[in-house]
């Protein structure tokens, strides 16, 4: 049996989650069908009842998607994982499984802005507030925002796009003081680079449409629990620790114990809500997963190397990544990421607007995609694609300067990244 103690990560990437028993596939079969079979209705009842294990509909649970949970629970260290439809399902039912209408979510000033959105405008339509807070304030300053309605603390390991390095250790001591879990968001380095559980972290979340698929090939979602946050001590989550009438007065804490979290967030919200995976799509996922602990190492690699050309490169102004020494996070680096980062540097191009687009246009091998975090380098110039509503001023009051180019490094040779970086630059001058 591979247990998530006995193996390195590497391992746990080809191997975990799936283990055929004898004369079963060897790979992992797609489990394409939505329903299930049983022999009495009195065990479908029990299944329906949360008293046996087992599935019985693929909107709940399906063995593909199993498998991939399975995979990623024992990669970062978690009892137990949800997959789900995509990364914006994933931040939205974790979100949901804490907070009802009335509730407040302190969330980190840095992260995806997807993620903003679904905090800023949907969740606050359903009657949840979110304070952002500057991911360096002091301990003081975090404090100061929360009230007695704060039910969760929210931030990303390495934030998308801003690329700052997110203080898990110092924001879940907080988050803790004030008797609520702190989530984060680990997309960007993956549990190949970092465990947020190891540094406090009590629930993780995921978009597996960057790196864990790495082919750019399927939407997907993941949250995983950790086990660790003491539901009952803490006192504000009834929705964990009091009946549920729609499971005959189940109380989650009772129940499951330290997988309550995630058989709720399951059996709850996933029921309700139906922001289901497809097998296929989870299928592929656990493809893409074989290879993550390769691909990580090379990404980084390569980032590394096209980091260190630009910072010396005269057509550039400014530099942002994590992995370069002179990043202004490198001590949190050194604490949370020292095998790597990720693959995503974002950098400034000298002549503003008109340059930057001069330097995307002369790209031969870097295609513009809008997407970060996959096998081949891509780049995206937001001024004049995602942003280009905005004019000069309003895209520097949300911190994307006119000029940022965002480069996602993939896991080509970096020596052909770097050659055709270098054309590009001496083309838009
Ligand atoms: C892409 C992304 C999301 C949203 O995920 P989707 O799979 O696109 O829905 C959330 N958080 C981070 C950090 C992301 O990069």
């Amino acid at each position: 049996m591979l247990t998530p103690m006995s193996f390195h990560p590497d391992t746990l990437c080809v191997q975990a989650g799936w283990q055929p028993k004898n004369g079963e596939p060897r790979v992992l079969p797609i489990v394409q069908s939505t329903t299930f079979k049983y022999d009495s209705s009195e065990h479908v009842g029990d299944l329906f009842d949360l008293k046996a294990p087992g599935h019985f509909y693929t909107r709940l649970s399906n063995p593909t998607a199993e498998a991939v949970e399975n995979k990623i629970a024992a990669l970062e260290g978690g009892v137990g994982a949800l997959m789900t439809s995509s990364g914006q399902a994933a931040e939205m039912i974790a979100i949901l499984n804490l907070c009802n209408s009335g509730d407040h979510l302190i969330a980190s000033g840095a992260i995806y802005g997807g993620t903003t959105n679904l905090f800023s405008v949907t969740l606050k339509k359903l009657g949840i507030e979110v304070t952002y807070v500057d991911p360096y304030a002091s301990d003081d300053t975090i404090q100061a925002a929360f009230r007695l309605t704060t039910r969760a603390v929210f931030g990303e390991t390495i934030a998308n796009p801003a690329l700052t390095v997110f203080d898990i250790e110092r924001f879940a001591r907080v988050a803790h003081a004030n008797g609520v879990p702190l989530i984060v968001d680990n997309t960007f380095p993956t549990a190949v680079l970092c465990r947020p559980f190891d540094f406090g972290a009590d629930i993780v979340t995921y978009s597996t449409s960057k790196y864990l698929d790495g082919h750019a090939i399927s939407l997907g979602g993941m949250i995983v629990d950790s086990g660790r946050f003491d539901w009952r001590a803490s006192g504000k989550f009834p929705g964990l620790t009091e009946p549920d009438p729609s499971y005959h007065g189940t109380i989650y804490t009772d129940a499951f114990g330290p997988s309550a979290f995630i058989v709720k967030a399951r059996v709850q919200l996933m029921r309700d809500l139906g922001a289901t995976p497809s097998p296929m799509n989870a299928f592929l996922l656990n493809l893409g997963m074989e290879t993550l602990h390769l691909r990580m190492e090379r990404h980084c690699r390569n980032a590394e190397a096209v980091a260190a050309f630009l910072e010396g490169h005269p057509a550039v102004s400014w530099i942002n990544y994590p992995g370069l020494p002179s990043s202004k996070d490198a001590a949190l680096v050194k604490k949370y990421l020292p095998r790597g980062t990720c693959g995503v540097i974002s950098f400034g191009v000298k002549g503003g607007r008109d340059a930057a687009v001069r330097f995307m246009d002369s790209l031969k091998l870097a295609a513009i995609v809008v997407h970060v975090a996959d096998a081949r380098t891509g780049v995206l110039h937001p001024a004049s694609t995602t942003h280009r509503q905005l004019t000069d001023e309003q895209l520097t009051a949300a911190g994307i300067s006119p000029e940022l180019v965002r480069l996602s490094v993939g896991i080509e040779n970096a020596a052909d990244i770097i050659a055709d970086l270098d054309q590009a630059l001496s083309a838009c001058g």
